[in-house]
Order: structure tokens, then C-alpha cells, then sequence
């Protein structure tokens, strides 16, 4: 985050933004309107020039900028004192060294200033976690663990970061689709071969 922050609509924090961004969507779908502004500043706006994504972002004009607080609030059509609060609120923090209701600590060194950015965001769908049980040969297991005949699972039908959005660790929404689908596969195939061998050599 580098000292960047999300509000909604009436202006206010509502989380530790430091959390992972699977259960950080679910935070940001329980705000009004399932809408969330994620505010920071040049720094961050600089540093984020490195992402395609970002500049995908920027390009489409979903990133907006403004001089003061004044502007971005009226801009975004946020509360401007409920958003003063807000900030002078991590200033406390960061002069007191103290963590805010979140559990998030700021620091002085990363505080937002102006110009400042806005993006506004909500959640979706990026990956599955849990699903079926499957073996090493990813044949999917009944619930006393035994393989079920002729199914695999791959991919987003067996997460393997857990089964909350708390445990994602990035990159494993591909690992188990691409892992597991080789593995399915070739499962698939030897069971096939197996099968048809037995029934030319009974
Ligand atoms: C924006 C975004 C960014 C992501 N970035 C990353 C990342 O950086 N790293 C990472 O590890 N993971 C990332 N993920 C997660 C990752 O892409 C998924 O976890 C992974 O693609 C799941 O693979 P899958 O094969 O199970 O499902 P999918 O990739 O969803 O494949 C399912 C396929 O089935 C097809 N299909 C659906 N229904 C039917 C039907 N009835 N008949 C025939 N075909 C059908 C669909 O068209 C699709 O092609 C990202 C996801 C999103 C959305």
C-alpha cells in the first residue's frame, strides 16, 4: 500500500488495507454500493508506472488526479470533512505511532500528500478456493476417500491455498490449473490405457 488507502462512498476507511486482496474484495462488497476509491499519491502513482496493468488503468481513464483535498472530494463526490477526518486521522496515528481501529499502523515518511490519485473500485471473481478432493493422481475422492470412477478435477475445482479467502498466495489460482491439469491428464490417460489393456488381455 505505501501509505495508500481505500474509503467509500461516505468517505471513511473501513479496513486494514494491508490485508490480501481475496479477502480485501469481500471488505470492499460489504461497503454501500460495493464501491470503494482507493486514494493515494504521486509517489505511488510513479512507482505504479512499472505495472501494465496500472497504466491499462490509466490509459482507459479510470485514474483520476487531483491538487488538494477540496477537489478530490468534490471530484469523487465524497463527503469533504468526513474525508479531513479520515485524513488527519492517520496523521494522529503516524505522529503517535499508534495503530488505528484496523489494526494498521502509518508512517510519517508515507503519508499521503497532494497531488493525490483515485481509482474507483469494486470486487469480483478472481480464483476458487477449496472445492473437490482429489488424490495425487487428481482423482476426485468421495467422503470416506476413496476415487470416484473415471472423474479428475483441475484447476479452479481444487484450490490449494486453503478454503478462505484469507489464505490466497499469489500465483496459485494457475499453479493447481496448470499443475493438476498435466497431472489429470496423464491420469486420465494411463486409466484409459489400463482399461483398454485389460480389456484386449483379460
Ligand atoms: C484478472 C485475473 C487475474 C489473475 N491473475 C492471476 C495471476 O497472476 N496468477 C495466478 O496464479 N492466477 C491468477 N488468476 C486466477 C487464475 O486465472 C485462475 O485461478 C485459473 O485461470 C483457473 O483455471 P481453470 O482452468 O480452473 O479455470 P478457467 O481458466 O476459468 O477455465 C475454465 C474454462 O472452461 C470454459 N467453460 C466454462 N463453462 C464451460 C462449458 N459449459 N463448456 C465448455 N467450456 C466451458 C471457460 O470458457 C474457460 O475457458 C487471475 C484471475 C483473474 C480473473
Amino acid at each position: 500500500m505505501q501509505g495508500g488507502i481505500q474509503v467509500n462512498l461516505n468517505g471513511e476507511r473501513f479496513s486494514n488495507e494491508h490485508g490480501g486482496y481475496s479477502e480485501q474484495a469481500a471488505k470492499v462488497l460489504a461497503q454501500p454500493e460495493k464501491i470503494a476509491w482507493n486514494l493515494y499519491d504521486a509517489r505511488i502513482h510513479e512507482s505504479a508506472q512499472a505495472f501494465e496493468d496500472y497504466r491499462n488503468a490509466q490509459e482507459s481513464g479510470a485514474v483520476r488526479s487531483f491538487a488538494s483535498l477540496e477537489e478530490m472530494a468534490a471530484g469523487l463526490g465524497l463527503p469533504l470533512t468526513t474525508l479531513q477526518a479520515t485524513f488527519t486521522e492517520m496523521q494522529q496515528q503516524a505522529e503517535r505511532q499508534t495503530a488505528d481501529a484496523f489494526g494498521r499502523r502509518f508512517d510519517s515518511v508515507n503519508l499521503l500528500k497532494p497531488p493525490y490519485y483515485a481509482i474507483r473500485v469494486t470486487g469480483a471473481l478472481f480464483h476458487t478456493q477449496g472445492g473437490l478432493e482429489v488424490n495425487r493422481t487428481a482423482r476426485v475422492l468421495n467422503t470416506q476417500g476413496q476415487a470416484l470412477p473415471n472423474l479428475f478435477a483441475a484447476g479452479a475445482a481444487r484450490g490449494v491455498s486453503g478454503s478462505n479467502d484469507s489464505g490466497y498466495l499469489s500465483g496459485n489460482g494457475l499453479l493447481s490449473a496448470v499443475v493438476l491439469g498435466a497431472v489429470a491428464g496423464r491420469s486420465a490417460a494411463e486409466l484409459l490405457h489400463l482399461k483398454l489393456s485389460s480389456a484386449v488381455l483379460p
